[in-house]
């Protein structure tokens, strides 16, 4: 029986996000760039995660894509393919210095704690629940990014946990920042030899299933070392954040359209872990729905000259946000899922 965690205080969350408040315009432009890229590719024959031809009536669209609903998983998918010329041009390589700053550091060891720690404790605590001890979790963390939850791992004592990751100055700031190598650069052909032969027992995709391409390899080369025994992943699902986006056309979407060109429902993840001997085994769900919403008023109400009504809004509502985003959560209709999947006896 699945194990269900809901809600999470949105916080300081507000602060990291704020450039979705005071960049509109140019979030919106960077998106739709990003939509161009989706409509230059084929269009999409089958269903992303179990292969059923796709097609008949659009489901919704938003930001020129159409959204196709999976008759048989129910997953939604974007009409268009995402593809390695589509991988290419939307996700660009941040550049980093050579030189870091302890300033550097103190906002990676912030954005570590606030972010990273609790997905972290979620990940250990249910494995602990399902009888493995601390010392026995080891932990392959893959798209690691700039190590955060390698680096959150490691602080809760997970020292057996590392990450790959293909971006080349990533790994460096994230090893400069730990001052230590937790995480090792793989150029994309080679995650999928790496999942198959490690020995972990826990793999780890933290915001990272939809944007692989081959993800019928990669979660092939899961199902089929068997020192795999856990998958811990983050997705976006379709959710009221997909709905507040289509009806407000005027507001960046973070979360349909962008570089993520498919969404979850919790049937097509269950389909996904089935489909390579895994079930269910602890869920989180926690999502931006509110503050998306929040973030598209404010917005609206700014470019339509009622700043003043903006501020009245914002003393109102902020109050009860982490209120209603829980009820969403319950309701599971949340943006994102934080999942541990478990290989079935
Ligand atoms: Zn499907």
């Amino acid at each position: 029986m699945e194990r269900k965690r809901y809600g999470k205080s949105v916080g300081d969350i507000m602060k990291v996000k704020s450039d979705f408040f005071t960049r509109n315009k140019e979030m919106l432009e960077m998106s739709s760039r990003q939509a161009d890229a989706l409509l230059r590719q084929p269009e999409r024959k089958i269903c992303k995660i179990c292969h059923e031809p796709l097609g008949g009536d659009v489901f919704y669209h938003s930001q020129r894509m159409d959204y196709y609903l999976c008759g048989k998983c129910g997953h939604v998918n974007s009409k268009h393919e995402d593809t390695d010329d589509f991988a290419n041009a939307v996700y660009i390589t941040d550049s980093y210095e050579n030189n870091y700053s302890e300033e550097d550091k103190k906002k990676y060891i912030s954005r570590r704690d606030m972010i990273y720690i609790p997905k972290a404790q979620f990940l250990i605590e249910e494995l602990e629940k399902d009888g493995l001890a601390r010392d026995e979790i080891s932990v392959l963390d893959d798209g690691a990014g700039s190590g955060y939850f390698v680096s959150a791992l490691r602080k809760l004592g997970i020292l057996n946990s590392t990450g790959v990751e293909i971006s080349g100055p990533q790994v460096d700031f994230a090893n400069a920042m730990n001052e230590e190598q937790i995480l090792l650069q793989a150029d994309p052909e080679k995650i999928v030899p790496i999942i198959r032969e490690t020995k972990v027992n826990t793999v780890t995709f933290i915001g990272v299933l939809e944007h692989i391409i081959n993800l019928d390899e990669i979660l092939d080369a899961v199902r089929d070392n068997t020192n795999i025994r856990y998958i811990f992943f983050s997705v976006p699902m379709f959710s009221f954040s997909c709905i507040f986006e289509a009806a407000h056309q005027n507001c960046y979407n973070r979360h349909a359209g962008g570089t993520h060109s498919h969404l979850f429902q919790d049937s097509s993840i269950a389909y996904m872990a089935d489909r390579i001997g895994f079930e269910k085994l602890s869920s989180w769900k926690f999502g931006s729905d509110m503050m998306d919403l929040y973030r598209m008023i404010c917005v609206s109400l700014e470019e339509g000259g009622n700043g003043r009504l903006k501020e009245e809004f914002s003393e109102r509502f902020l109050p009860i946000l982490d209120t209603l985003q829980k009820t969403v959560d319950e309701s599971e209709s949340a943006s994102e899922i934080h999942m541990i999947l478990k290989r079935k006896a």
